[in-house]
């Protein structure tokens, strides 16, 4: 199913897509079975937000056979890791602000894992069992700051700079998926999850030995060939196989 978090009325909702409308879900979405209010909205008429709220959002340096060859980088041994915060989220549709103190700004296309349940120290044949879905991430990154800082804080962290959604598509293998970006049309990248370096559930275990995992957090699992920069104005498209298509622009 596809889970969609949005704006109701005066409320914010969670639903799951049925056939073009909205069942609205009642309680938690992270409970073991999704009980249902006898309630529907249209898709077409509500503001989809963010689909998840995270208290934080981890994400894996170079994770793609493809990228890391593009870069002429080795293979790493261990996945590299770092965090950017919930205060980056925005929805689909809305706009990326292009800050004045950057002068590159690139585009990383991402699967997101969204966590169901508490995780600490779990082996990785549990990791299935603690994943909620996925959904589509624009790691959003100030590429001139990144190289000056030495260190990825500032270059991650501006509000606006992590685009999430447009569903979370749970019941989905993501051994294999599609993944494209587009940039006012034109495609930049395109790859297969298939050419991650460290795979699903082993990022889940790996992470989870150093930090605990809340419902809701997201993991950002590397980025394909392809990065590229953007300008104002631009409009970018992030598709993922069985998720959906997340869209924003650059402003
Ligand atoms: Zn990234």
């Amino acid at each position: 199913m596809k889970i969609t978090r949005f704006q109701h009325n005066e409320s914010i909702e969670y639903g799951v897509i049925e056939s073009g409308r909205i069942h609205l879900i009642d309680g938690s979405v992270f409970s073991e079975e999704i009980a249902y209010k006898d309630e529907y909205a249209e898709l077409d008429r509500v503001k989809l937000l963010s689909p998840v709220v995270p208290s934080k959002v981890v994400c894996v340096g170079l994770n793609y056979k493809d990228h890391a060859k593009e870069l002429s980088m080795p293979i790493p041994e261990e996945p590299i890791i770092f965090l950017k915060p919930p205060s980056s989220l925005i929805g689909p549709g809305e706009n990326i602000l292009y800050p004045s103190s950057v002068n590159r700004l690139d585009y990383e296309a991402e699967l997101a894992i969204v966590i169901k349940k508490y995780t600490k120290s779990i082996l990785s044949d549990r990791s299935s069992q603690h994943i909620l879905g996925y959904t589509a991430l624009n790691d959003v990154t100030a590429r001139d700051l990144q190289k000056k800082d030495g260190q990825w804080t500032r270059a991650k962290s501006f509000d606006t700079f992590c685009p999430v959604g447009p569903y979370i598509a749970t019941d989905l293998d993501a051994d294999d998926l599609h993944i494209e970006l587009n940039v006012n049309g034109q495609i930049k990248q395109s790859s297969s999850t298939s050419n991650m370096i460290f795979g699903v559930d082993f990022l889940v275990s790996f992470i989870s030995g150093v930090m605990s995992l809340m419902p809701g957090d997201i993991i950002a699992t590397g980025t394909p060939k392809g990065v590229g920069s953007l300008s104002r104005g631009d409009k970018i498209e992030l598709i993922i196989e069985g998720i959906g298509s997340l869209k924003n622009q650059i402003i």
